[in-house]
């Protein structure tokens, strides 16, 4: 199997598919963009791939575990929460809001969660952070707080504190629809860098350029359902 297998997968709010019957397989390391009009249900689609969401029907598997849900025999049974966040380890999100924490440094955000779940001591976190924020180019930044830096930095804290516990899975929601168009560049630098360091990726964007450069995969979206998916090329051959 490859690093991530969806099939069959559905979502509904109330009377509306968000999801309709969606699967999808995507190679390790691979780079996949989604694409698609809004509430096309491309953002649903990352959220249960974290388990950000349930989905109604369908499986999920990253890396031939199921998300949610444990194999016992030919049984599926679901996972309590401390177990999902468990599974969480493997994939790394980062929002469209950069979400960082606001009264926590740059630093601090980095390593407030993996020494809380007790993953990593310390010690080790903070070397770890110093050396995401050198691949990210904000070393300098450390005890900054995050009001005080642009969108487009705050957002490559963000990455950067998505890597922490090394993650096979990287998903982006949007990461640079929030910014300034010149500010846009460095994140999707940050994005490039990751994509050849073999981390499999699914990237929710409007940047057709960058998907054209980077993604092994486009797939685009249409009321919940892939009604189209290859190669970029293919997929964005339309000027
Ligand atoms: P996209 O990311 O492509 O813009 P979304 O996945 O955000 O699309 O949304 C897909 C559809 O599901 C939209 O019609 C949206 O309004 C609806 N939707 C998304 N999240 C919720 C929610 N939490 N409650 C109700 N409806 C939702
Ligand atoms: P995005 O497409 O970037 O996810 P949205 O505006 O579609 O942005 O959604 C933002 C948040 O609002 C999401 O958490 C989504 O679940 C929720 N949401 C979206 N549509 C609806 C809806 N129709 N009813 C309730 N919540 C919604």
């Amino acid at each position: 199997t490859g690093a991530i297998s969806i099939t069959g997968v559905s979502k509904s709010y109330g009377r509306h598919k968000a999801l309709d019957d969606v699967s999808l397989e995507l190679d390790p390391g691979s780079v996949t963009v989604i694409v698609g009009p809004s509430g096309s249900g491309k953002s649903t689609l990352l959220r249960t791939l974290n388990h950000l969401e349930r989905v109604d029907t369908g499986f999920i598997q990253i890396d031939g575990d199921y998300i949610g849900y444990q194999r016992r025999g030919d049984k599926l049974y679901e996972l309590k929460e401390k177990a999902i966040l468990r599974q969480r380890i493997n994939v790394g999100y980062v929002f469209q809001n950069f979400n960082l924490f606001p009264h926590l440094t740059v630093l601090e955000n980095l390593i407030e969660a993996p020494v809380a779940h007790r993953q990593l001591s310390k010690r080790d976190a903070v070397t770890r952070a110093g050396e995401l924020l050198d691949i990210v180019g904000l070393r300098h930044k450390a005890d900054a707080w995050p009001r005080h830096l642009s969108g487009g930095q705050q957002q490559r804290i963000a990455i950067a504190r998505a890597l922490m516990l090394n993650p096979r899975v990287m998903l982006f929601d949007e990461p640079t629809s929030a910014l300034d168009p010149e500010l846009v560049g460095e994140v999707l630098d940050v994005i490039k860098k990751l994509a050849r360091s073999g981390t499999t990726l699914v990237i929710v964007t409007h940047e057709i350029g960058f998907a054209r450069e980077v993604a092994d995969n486009v797939v685009f979206m249409v009321d919940g359902r892939i009604v189209e998916q290859g190669s970029a090329t293919q997929v964005l051959n339309n000027p």
